[in-house]
């Protein structure tokens, strides 16, 4: 199976790395929303975030915080998205999992404007049900 985000692990794909530890590594986008934008993956292949495995996850996620605290410091933005997207409905694009980390400035024009929904009378708890009976389910496991 090839992929592209194995290839930079393996040192086969070029990329602009910015941080390694021994179960990560963090790169510059190569599209990015914004000059910064960063992509940090486990060096294990998950397809995406629903499989990653427990070690793999906290040193991700570390390295996720460590990263956007130095892309603070270095880039001064006014704020910054950190954004997984998970399917290609999500807009999933690579299959190796991924944190984005991205620096937003005021009037950057990158727009996010969903159309946000209303629940009708009992449609929140029927959805809050499904979701707590899966949860029920997998506990345990
Ligand atoms: P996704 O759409 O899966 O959430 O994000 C994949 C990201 O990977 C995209 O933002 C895309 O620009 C970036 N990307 C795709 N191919 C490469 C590559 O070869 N090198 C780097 N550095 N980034 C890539
Ligand atoms: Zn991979």
């Amino acid at each position: 199976m090839s992929c592209i985000f194995c290839d930079i692990v393996s040192g086969i794909g070029k990329a602009e790395i910015l941080f390694e530890d021994d179960s990560t590594i963090s790169f510059l986008d190569i599209r990015p929303l914004n000059f910064g934008h960063s992509l940090v993956i486990p060096k294990n292949h998950y397809n995406n975030f629903y499989d990653v495995a427990d070690k793999d996850l906290s040193s991700v996620i570390k390295a996720t915080q460590f990263l956007t605290n130095c892309i603070k410091t270095s880039l001064n933005p006014d704020g910054i998205n950190i954004i997984s997207n998970n399917g290609s409905s999500a807009g999933q694009t690579i299959y190796h999992f991924h944190f984005h980390i991205i620096p937003r400035f005021k009037n950057d024009h990158f727009t996010f404007r969903p159309q946000f929904k209303d629940y009708s009378e009992g449609l929140m708890k029927e959805f809050a049900e499904k979701i707590r009976s899966a949860i029920d389910s997998s506990k345990g496991k």
